[in-house]
């Protein structure tokens, strides 16, 4: 089997704060490591021109990858006009057929806004459709479904404010650092997220890891839930891969 994971997240920063932990701990198991956003971060800003942030998260987002060995795509979306249309599925399935990835991971199907939830949805078909032929996508049609996990949602709770239980939590504990500098090269978020969602970007992230850590008695975890419909993958490649870190729960 090929060790070969790609992230697929909304905007630069999202891998970070739901499952950087977890892509280390895959890095060092010898995992090449892909992470993508469908958004290109163009509104995360209330002081840069388009262009401009659009640059800088680009080079934020590379230099994070980078601390991890990963390499990093962008499928170059406006924020906020990401649509499951089909531009933005014939750019993922791309991207997927490209990658070859034998696991991927995307945002929970349910969160806090659309752009979450329409990049998980646009993941959930390009991994499928990498197998379709008669896509109108030029690259070498990719026939093996990988292994989908989606991540926990913000806050771990989805838009009825209901929590999302993971069936895996990932023990990150030795990660945390790494995940903690991840999200530090994320520094334009710093100043506008204090204003604008969390008054602490860093902390917030540390208290859920911690929260959901605490779930299976140790300092820092990451929660995931697989993609079992029809199809799929069914086996549970992130136990297999990771062991005694994965605590599974149903
Ligand atoms: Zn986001």
């Amino acid at each position: 089997m090929e060790k070969i994971v790609l992230g697929i997240f909304a905007h630069p920063d999202d891998a970070e704060i739901l499952c950087a932990g977890t892509l280390s701990l895959l890095s060092k198991a010898g995992w090449s490591v892909h992470i993508a956003t469908v958004g290109n971060g163009d509104k995360g800003t209330t002081t840069h021109l388009r262009d401009e942030i659009i640059s800088i998260r680009s080079a934020e987002a590379r230099k994070s990858a980078e601390l991890i060995g990963a390499t990093y795509h962008g499928l170059l979306i406006e924020d906020i006009y990401i649509f499951y249309d089909r531009d933005a599925l014939n750019r993922a399935t791309s991207l997927v057929r490209k990658i070859r990835p034998t696991l991927v991971i995307t945002h929970s199907p349910s969160d806090y806004m659309l752009d979450h939830e329409i990049s998980s949805k646009i993941t959930q078909t390009a991994c499928f459709t990498a197998g379709i032929k008669n896509m109108d996508v030029p690259e070498e049609v990719f026939y093996s479904i990988p292994t989908l996990y989606y991540c926990d949602p913000i806050e771990g709770k989805d838009k009825y404010g209901e929590i999302v239980q993971p069936s895996n939590y990932v023990d990150i504990s030795t990660e945390i650092e790494i995940k903690e500098k991840m999200l530090a090269s994320h520094e334009s978020q710093q100043s506008w997220l204090q204003s604008h969602q969390y008054s602490e970007y860093i902390l917030a992230m540390k208290r859920f890891s911690a929260k959901r850590g605490k779930q299976i008695n140790t300092s820092y975890a990451e929660g995931f839930r697989q993609h079992l419909g029809h199809g799929y993958p069914q086996g549970n490649l992130l136990k297999e891969t990771l062991g005694d870190l994965v605590v599974v729960t149903k």
